[in-house]
């Protein structure tokens, strides 16, 4: 869907039954002051949910956003979404303001299937806007008796974010580090040991942190790659 139309069609689309759902708040948790996980309750039973897929929510007048569900349970009705609240859009925002018991429509889940379940080594890059991803793919990953590892940029207040979430298996770096800089992503271990050369590559978040890993993975592994870009700066609504 595009992140902007005009008003009518706005309205128009998030009236549509067929593709959206209404939903009430249960409950909202900040695991830092800007990681926001906000419980949504409402009919799920139509919903298809896979890996990579996000949800769309109207956050203006005019605009649109993607967001990624963390957990969900169709027997309850319930729906996790983990949101960064950066402070720069009007999503952000729209979020920000969102309290319990506040009523909003949310899309039925589409998008790019990330999860390769055949491969049996797994990889997940991302930074903040990706912990909602890692937090669904996590326990499929443990049932399915996958080797994972993630790799997580994140910015230094939330560097115990994955901590909190109950994420196993990853490491952190700061975004001082830079995943944009070519010679530096050719050091990292993962392109470095053997066995997680033809492993299933997740690279979501950043959209220039995901070009630059992509572009290395390319040229030094024979894996399987599935990358998103989330977001770009100076770019709205990616
Ligand atoms: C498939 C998909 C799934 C996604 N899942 C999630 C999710 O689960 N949780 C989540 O928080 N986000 C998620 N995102 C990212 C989110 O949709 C974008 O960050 C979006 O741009 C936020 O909209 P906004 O209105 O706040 O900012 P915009 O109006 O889009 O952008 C305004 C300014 O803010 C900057 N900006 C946008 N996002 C960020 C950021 N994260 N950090 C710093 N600056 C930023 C832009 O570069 C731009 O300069 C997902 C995106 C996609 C495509």
């Amino acid at each position: 869907m595009i992140s902007k139309l005009p008003k009518w069609a706005a309205d128009w689309t998030e009236k549509a039954g067929a593709i959206m759902s209404g939903m009430r708040i249960l409950d909202v948790a900040y695991i830092s002051p800007n990681i926001k996980r906000i419980r949504f309750q409402g009919d799920i039973s139509r919903m298809n949910f896979q890996i990579g897929y996000a949800h769309v929510i109207r956050v203006s007048d005019t605009e649109f956003r993607n967001y990624t569900a963390s957990y969900h349970n169709a027997d309850e009705g319930i729906l996790d979404i983990i949101f960064h609240i950066h402070g720069n859009g009007a999503g952000s925002r729209y979020i920000d303001g969102l309290q319990p018991d506040d009523a909003l429509r949310i899309s039925i889940p589409r998008g790019k299937k990330m999860y390769e379940p055949s491969i049996k080594r797994q990889f997940i890059f991302g930074d903040e806007t990706s912990l909602g991803l890692a937090c669904s793919i996590l326990p499929i990953l443990q049932k399915n008796k996958h080797e994972y590892q993630f790799y997580f940029e994140l910015d230094d207040a939330h560097q115990n974010v994955p901590e909190l979430l109950g994420l196993k298996n990853y490491t952190v770096f700061s975004k001082k580090n830079t995943f944009r800089n070519e010679q530096w992503v050719d050091e990292l271990p993962v392109l470095n040991t053997k066995e997680w050369n033809t492993a299933n590559f997740i690279l979501t978040g950043n959209a220039k942190s995901v070009q630059t890993f992509r572009k290395k993975l390319k040229e030094q592994s024979s894996g399987n790659i599935a990358s998103q870009g989330y977001w770009l700066e100076g770019k709205k609504g990616l």
